[in-house]
Parts: C-alpha cells; sequence; structure tokens
C-alpha cells in the first residue's frame, strides 16, 4: 500500500527555517521525503544540517521577507536548484508587543508587512507557478491562537493572524480547482524566540502552563505531524481549515 503521507519527489519552501517552529516543520517535511528551500535572513546553518541528516537536498535562499523584492527570486532559485516547487510553508512572522493605547504605526507596519502582505504575494507567486507546472500544490499558512482569540498587548499582531485565518479560507476557495489545498495551522504556546518574553514573566508563564491540558510547552517538533499531513496526499480534500496544534488550548 502507498503511504499517503509520503513527500519523496516533493520540493518545499518553508520560510523563516533557521530557527523554531520552521526549522521543526523543515525537519519533518524532509524527514518525509521533500528537499527544502530554506529562506530567511539569518543562516539556517544547524537546519541545513539536519535536513542533510535526513539525505534529502536542501538549498538556501537569504530574503528579507519584511518587502516583496525577493519573491521572484524565491521561486525562480526554488524551481532552478530543487526542480519545482510543490509545498510552500509560510512560517517566518514577528510579533511586537505594546499596549494598543500606544502601539505605533511603524509597530503595525512591521508586523503587518512581513505576517500578512508577504504571506500573500508569496503565496500568489507560489500558486501561478503551481499552476502552470499543473501538478497542484500545497500552501500552509502559519496562524496562531490569535487567529481564534483577542490576546492583549500584540494588536498587529492578533490582526495579522487573524487574517491569516481569512486569507487560508480565500485562497482555498479560489485555487482549490487548480488541484492546490490552502490550509493553515494554529500552534498553542511552543518555547521558541517569539515567546521568549512570556516565557521569562514567571506570572504570565505560570498562567499559560495552567490553562494548557497538555500541561506543557509545544516543542517544534511538535508541529511536525501537522505539516507533513497538509503538504501530503492524505490532506488532498482539506480546503481552507486552520488546524490548531495547542495542547488542548482552545478547547478549554
Ligand atoms: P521565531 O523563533 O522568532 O522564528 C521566526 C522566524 O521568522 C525566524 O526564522 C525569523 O528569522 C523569521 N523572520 C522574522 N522576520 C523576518 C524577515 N523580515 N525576513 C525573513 N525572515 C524573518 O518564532 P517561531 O515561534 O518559530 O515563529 C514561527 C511562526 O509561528 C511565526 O509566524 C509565529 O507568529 C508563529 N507562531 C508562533 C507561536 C509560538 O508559540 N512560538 C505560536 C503561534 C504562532 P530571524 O531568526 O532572522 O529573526
Amino acid at each position: 500500500m502507498t503511504n499517503p503521507f509520503d513527500l519523496a519527489g516533493k520540493v518545499a519552501v518553508v520560510t523563516g527555517a533557521n530557527t523554531g517552529l520552521g526549522q521543526g516543520m523543515a525537519v519533518a517535511l524532509a524527514e518525509a521525503g521533500a528537499d527544502l528551500a530554506l529562506v530567511g535572513r539569518s543562516a539556517p546553518e544547524e537546519t541545513v544540517e539536519l535536513v542533510k541528516q535526513t539525505g534529502r537536498k536542501v538549498h538556501v535562499i537569504m530574503a528579507d521577507l519584511g518587502s516583496l523584492d525577493p519573491i521572484d527570486k524565491i521561486i525562480g532559485e526554488t524551481k532552478e536548484e530543487l526542480g519545482g516547487l510543490d509545498i510552500l510553508v509560510n512560517n517566518a512572522g514577528i510579533i511586537k508587543r505594546n499596549d494598543s493605547i500606544d502601539f505605533t504605526e511603524e509597530d503595525w507596519d512591521a508586523v503587518m508587512d512581513i505576517n500578512l502582505k508577504t504571506l500573500f504575494f508569496l503565496s500568489q507567486a507560489a500558486a501561478k507557478s503551481m499552476i502552470a507546472a499543473g501538478k497542484g500544490g500545497k500552501i500552509i499558512n502559519i496562524a496562531s491562537m490569535l487567529s481564534y482569540q483577542g490576546g492583549i498587548r500584540v494588536p498587529s499582531y492578533t490582526a495579522s493572524k487573524s487574517g491569516v485565518m481569512g486569507l487560508t479560507r480565500i485562497l482555498a476557495n479560489e485555487w482549490a480547482a487548480h488541484g492546490i489545498n490552502v490550509n493553515a495551522i494554529a500552534p498553542g504556546y511552543f518555547a521558541t524566540n517569539n515567546t521568549a518574553a512570556l516565557q521569562a514573566d514567571e506570572q504570565r508563564n505560570t498562567e499559560i502552563l495552567g490553562r494548557i491540558p497538555a500541561g506543557r510547552w509545544g516543542k517544534p517538533s511538535d508541529l511536525g505531524g501537522a505539516a507533513v499531513f497538509l503538504s501530503s496526499a492524505a490532506s488532498d480534500y482539506v480546503q481552507g481549515i486552520t488546524l490548531p496544534v495547542d495542547g488542548g488550548w482552545l478547547a478549554r
């Protein structure tokens, strides 16, 4: 019987894969058989090593995703170096914390540009390439608990991640006919650089842990199964969902 989770022969682009959740998902996709293009502004040496250990090909594309300038290069180089583009994981993202009453335009734009604008236009470019190749494809956006909830002191992050859930639905609606599945993963509270401030705040850390039924912060490897599922034939009839991977946070 063929394995519906097998990614052999597929090429995946993962943004922000030098660390954290992007690294966890890149390694899981490689373990499932995909070749990887790692895109980001910091050299992903550790991830390159981990992907190489799986025996898969890996290509690094240095790019600052705060602007749309690198998009053509990302698509072009991936196809040139790895022979195609089947899977895009829009993972790179940032967060800025401040009271909404004091929040600046700069912190608004910085977060919206990378978390939402680049995610949309990179998806558009990848979909154009997938449609031209005629083999369909998979796009996975990284959402958040703040796609479902309001949060506090992170207005541009909540706006961007709520937007990611909506964009995931509209792109699924428009591109399903081309055999492209667009879905999202909503990670709960994961121990990465993004949540360093929360982990370091004793009171917030205790509050957060107290309401996670699983009783622990997520590890980047906890996202691997969901990423492989949404990248593989196993999810061919799954469209426009935002899949929480949250240790039960939303069930409380
Ligand atoms: P992280 O460790 O801070 O990783 C973020 C990644 O995005 C890094 O690779 C970072 O590169 C990259 N990035 C940021 N700005 C960039 C830019 N302008 N150009 C290119 N790359 C850029 O955080 P993480 O927790 O793994 O976050 C990954 C995704 O998951 C984000 O979208 C985040 O919002 C989301 N998320 C995280 C959690 C959580 O609990 N950790 C929960 C829900 C959602 P640098 O290393 O160079 O900064």
